[in-house]
């Protein structure tokens, strides 16, 4: 049986370090798949990522329909449907991050597209879209606020890693919480590095090629999520749980 006590903790670990490294700030969420209910989700009602705690945090349906014992005022986030559409869409995904992270945002709304530009940012892929919630949905203030909406979104996503959103942000998907909150941290520190590399190359720039990416993505084992996770609960003086993690050939636990 699912520990969620410890899940809903690891959920509230994910949300301060993501404010800590510069991915969320006031506004931005991650949530969680239940891993005994594949149809519903952990999101914490909307409260700024770096205050909530675990008594925050909400279950719901994948049409954002909170269930279960609701903590007062139990507001959720408008913006819940990005994450249910996308657990819809994507019977893989664990762990959904929607943020504004600074840096990214201009790629969402010029014509540089981003792509990752050092090995650690890999993962989050060669191939980023960016979706445009007035190409179905005209004039809006860009905020995701139903399934409709999510589920354009989802669509554009498709099997990626990464969608960019234009004016707004990013989604950013994966297997779990901690791989997820590794490349929301990753994808912002690339588009940091990639504007400066844009400006000193004169628009010209050495990206990864398919090939490094794929063996950079692969390659990212637990052993490296687990390194990043540990240092991340440290700056936020949040308690450290370690993971069982396949070192693959020639290396152990030791190692690390
Ligand atoms: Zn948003």
């Amino acid at each position: 049986m699912a520990d969620i006590a410890a899940l809903k903790q690891e959920l509230v670990t994910a949300n301060r370090i993501l404010a800590k490294e510069n991915v969320l700030d006031s506004f931005g969420h991650i949530t969680v798949r239940h891993p005994e209910k594949p149809n519903h989700f952990f999101m914490s009602r909307a409260r700024a990522p770096e205050v909530l705690d675990e008594g925050d945090i909400l279950e719901m349906t994948l049409e954002g329909v909170v269930v279960g014992p609701t903590p007062s005022p139990g507001k959720p986030y408008s913006e819940r449907f990005i994450h249910g559409a996308i657990f819809e869409a994507r019977p893989d995904v664990m762990a959904v991050v929607h943020n504004h992270s600074p840096s990214v945002i201009p790629f969402t709304v010029t014509g540089k597209k981003m792509r990752p530009i050092m090995h650690m940012c890999a993962p989050i892929g060669n191939d980023i879209p960016t979706w445009d919630i007035r190409t179905k949905f005209g004039d809006t203030n860009l905020l995701v606020t139903n399934m409709d909406m999510g589920r354009d979104l989802a669509k554009a996503l498709g099997p990626r890693t990464v969608s960019l959103m234009r004016g707004h942000g990013s989604v950013v998907v994966g297997k779990s919480i901690r791989e997820v909150v590794f490349t929301s941290i990753y994808m912002e520190k690339n588009a940091d590095m990639l504007i400066k590399a844009l400006t000193i190359g004169g628009g010209e720039v050495m990206y990864l090629s398919d090939g490094e990416v794929e063996i950079n993505t692969r390659g990212r084992a637990g052993f490296t999520l687990e390194r990043g996770w540990e240092n991340w609960c440290n700056k936020v003086e949040r308690p450290y749980v370690s993971q069982d993690w396949d070192m693959g050939p020639g290396f152990s636990k030791t190692d690390k």
